[in-house]
């Protein structure tokens, strides 16, 4: 069986050359990203393998599939860059649903950290010389309330931490899990409530812009808000009116919504033209970081293993656990988790 590997960084080759090998699987490693231009590099491959800003969409599809690929092993747990339509009959699709939950919800527990207490301006300006702590007042998460919207495998490791700060928790989830012990709302209730709000559902049509305008305006004055879920959860130019207004205290975020442009690439010789990344970039009170919420060994472990695990359930014609079932118009409908 051969795969290729596409938007292969260093950090991947680590874990997933010794681990390919071991499985008798040939890869090809290809630094560009996968895109209507680059999918022809597949030829040959039964399977690739894809990340975040990978572009799976329907040009991409009808390319893999003229190229002869039949799986789509994403090497992550969100889906939004896969066209299922496009995908249906042609080429299967797997991801790796959980991986190391506790990485990501340690990061968002980071931000709000960093965020609240101003921790990279403190680190940066004493290492300038500069001793003044005036600008760097935050609040006592202690008895704060935390608002978390989507209570799955991150939100409940994230609910567990905040409780650990002393903090109440306020829960918002399209679908509740009724043996979770929270105290569960609605989302418009939530954004009254909280005091930092953390984000934790996949990006969907239905929650593309959630966080918008309206939603903000319904937020307490002074909230901070952090997202290492998917950036398209908020609404950017939104955001940045909160910002100004100063109705949103702070700002962590680990996703943009466009960041396939600049994430995961060393940009610092370039002039970055995309106005409102300029513009959080330039806020005291936002920080923002390239998608590495998931970054730890033990998640890059964890997402070889089960990848590879998909791979080699793929080639020996076996049940594929993480495969994303669809249906043309319908819900997705998922296997086996
Ligand atoms: P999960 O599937 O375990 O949980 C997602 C939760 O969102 C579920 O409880 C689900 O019911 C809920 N949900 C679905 N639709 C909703 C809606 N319309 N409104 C509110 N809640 C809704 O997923 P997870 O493993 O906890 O991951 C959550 C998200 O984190 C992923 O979708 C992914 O986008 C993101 N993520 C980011 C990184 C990173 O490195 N920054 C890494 C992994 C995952």
């Amino acid at each position: 069986m051969k795969v290729t590997f596409f938007d292969a960084k260093p950090y991947d080759r680590l874990y997933f050359e010794p681990m390919l090998a071991d499985a008798g699987i040939d890869v090809k490693f290809c630094e560009y990203r996968l895109s209507p231009e680059t999918a022809a590099l597949a030829a040959g491959s039964e399977a690739v393998c894809i990340f975040v800003n990978d572009d799976a969409g329907a040009e991409t599809i009808d390319a893999l599939a003229r190229a002869g690929v039949k799986l789509i092993a994403l090497r992550c747990s969100g889906y939004n860059n896969v066209d299922f339509d496009a995908a249906e009959g042609r080429v299967r699709v797997v991801r790796v649903p959980a991986y190391s939950p506790a990485a990501v919800a340690e990061y968002a527990a980071g931000l709000m950290l960093a965020t609240n207490r101003k921790i990279p301006r403190a680190y940066a300006r004493v290492r300038s010389g500069n001793f003044s702590i005036n600008g760097f007042l935050g609040f006592d998460l202690e008895g704060r309330t935390a608002g978390v919207v989507g209570t799955g495998r991150i939100g409940k490791k994230f609910i567990t931490i905040c409780r650990g700060f002393g903090m109440k928790i306020a829960a918002y989830d399209a679908y509740p899990d009724p043996s979770l012990d929270a105290e569960y709302m609605p989302l418009e209730e939530l954004e009254r409530r909280a005091d930092v709000i953390s984000l934790h559902c996949p990006l969907t049509d239905e929650t593309r812009h959630m966080i918008n305008t309206a939603a903000i305006e319904r937020m307490k004055d002074g909230v901070i808000l952090i997202n290492t879920s998917r950036g398209g959860l908020i609404d950017t130019t939104a955001l940045l009116d909160g910002l100004k207004s100063k109705k949103i205290g702070g700002a962590g975020l680990d996703v943009y919504e466009e960041e396939e442009a600049y994430f995961y690439e060393d940009l610092s010789n370039e002039v970055i033209t995309d106005e409102e990344l300029l513009q959080l970039l330039a806020m005291p009170n936002v920080i923002l970081s390239s998608h590495q919420a998931f970054f730890t060994e033990d998640a890059m472990r964890a997402i070889a293993e089960t990848t590879v695990g998909s791979l080699l359930a793929f080639r020996d014609g076996r049940e594929l656990e993480n495969e994303l079932r669809f249906e043309r118009g319908g819900e997705l409908a998922f296997a086996g988790n």
